[in-house]
């Protein structure tokens, strides 16, 4: 039998069963004959019977199947029995080649395809009737059904392993995002800071402002530390509504932030730095337990540009020189002047 001979076989039996499933037809052998030689067209008679039974939508008894296969099988069932045996072997390569596509290699299933194997070679060696034929064609598609099953318990399996990847992956996004993010604020975070100004920094007309929140202590020690938590989480919001011109703001540590200000003029970041020092002087925190509204918040800021052969932490110090004279001279103000 020439292969594209074999392929049309296989596909006859790929055709039959759900032909069989659709209308409901016992997957008995006799049946499995009668609709693969309907779908293999080899009988003009029984074709046109069957194509009258379904045009009609009639229920076929079981007398009435009999009838048909006597008429319309019995003699051809030497044709029958060598097609089936080739397209049961298709069908066992089909299977096992998607088995090994969904990686379910399992014993039982090799066990079933080596008994198949065995059988159909019986089929050759021992000349079955089509009748003991078609008990393998039962026993192949119960197989079958247990492979389906088996390979539905195998999705399943996977479904709940790829939710669990899913699961993992969330988690591992979660952690990254804490490792650059911090908690309180939820600004980026001193090490986000680090690798962000290693990467501006090989750019020209970068500007660094340090922010220091003024007698912060005192807050703590007035307010308590809970009060002092919402006057941070109060100040990184206002310095990051603040950020424009492609500035963005950092929680450096403490009462401490930094904004990176890329492409940028010292005018235009003395600039923001000034809007940002008026915005944290208005922030208002109300101490829920008193009714008690904590104002009089402030800042001082350091302005930095990095100038040529200059490194990050270079930049950083003289950013932090330029507070400390802000604090020197007062605080609540932004340095340098000009
Ligand atoms: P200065 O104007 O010189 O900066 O005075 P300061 O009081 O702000 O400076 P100091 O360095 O003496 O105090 C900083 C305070 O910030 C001390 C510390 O308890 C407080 N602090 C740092 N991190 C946190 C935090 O996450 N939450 C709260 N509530 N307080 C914090
Ligand atoms: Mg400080
Ligand atoms: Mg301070």
């Amino acid at each position: 039998m020439a292969d594209s001979d074999l392929e049309k076989s296989f596909l006859t039996l790929k055709q039959t069963i759900p032909l069989m499933l659709k209308h409901n037809i016992s997957a008995i052998p006799t049946n499995y004959a009668l609709w693969y030689t309907y779908v293999a067209n080899e009988s003009a008679e029984l074709k046109a019977s069957l194509d009258d039974v379904l045009a009609n939508n009639v229920q076929l008894s079981e007398a009435k199947t009999k009838d048909l296969y006597r008429t319309y099988l019995a003699e051809t069932e030497e044709v029958s029995a060598w097609e089936l045996r080739q397209s049961l072997e298709a069908m066992l390569l089909e299977l096992s080649q998607s088995l090994k596509d969904t990686q379910s290699e399992t014993t039982s299933f090799k066990n079933i395809m080596d008994n198949c194997v065995d059988d159909l070679v019986k089929v050759e060696r021992e000349g079955l009737s089509i009748d003991e034929v078609m008990a393998l064609v039962r026993n192949l598609v119960k197989d079958t059904q247990n492979i389906r099953r088996s390979t539905i318990s195998f999705n399943a399996a996977l479904t709940e392993a790829q939710s669990e990847i899913e699961t993992l992956r969330a988690q591992l996004e979660q952690s990254q995002h804490e490792a650059l993010f911090d908690s309180l604020t939820g600004l980026c975070n001193r090490r986000y800071f680090d690798e962000e100004l290693a990467t501006q920094s090989l750019k020209p007309n970068l500007f660094l402002l340090l922010v220091d929140l003024d007698h912060f202590k005192k807050v703590n020690d007035t307010y308590g530390h809970v009060m002092g938590d919402l006057v941070l989480k109060a100040t990184a919001r206002k310095l990051q509504a603040t950020c424009r011109d492609g500035a963005q703001a950092f929680r450096f540590g403490g009462e401490e932030f930094a904004v990176i200000i890329p492409n940028s003029s010292f005018a235009r970041a003395r600039g923001i730095a000034e809007s940002m020092r008026k915005a944290v002087e208005k922030i208002r925190v109300k101490d829920k337990r008193s009714g008690e509204i904590l104002g009089d918040i402030a800042a001082s800021f350091g302005v930095a540009e990095l100038t040529k052969g200059m490194n990050p932490l270079a930049l950083i110090e003289k950013a932090d020189k330029q507070l400390y004279e802000a604090k020197r001279l007062g605080r609540n103000r932004v340095m340098p002047m000009s």
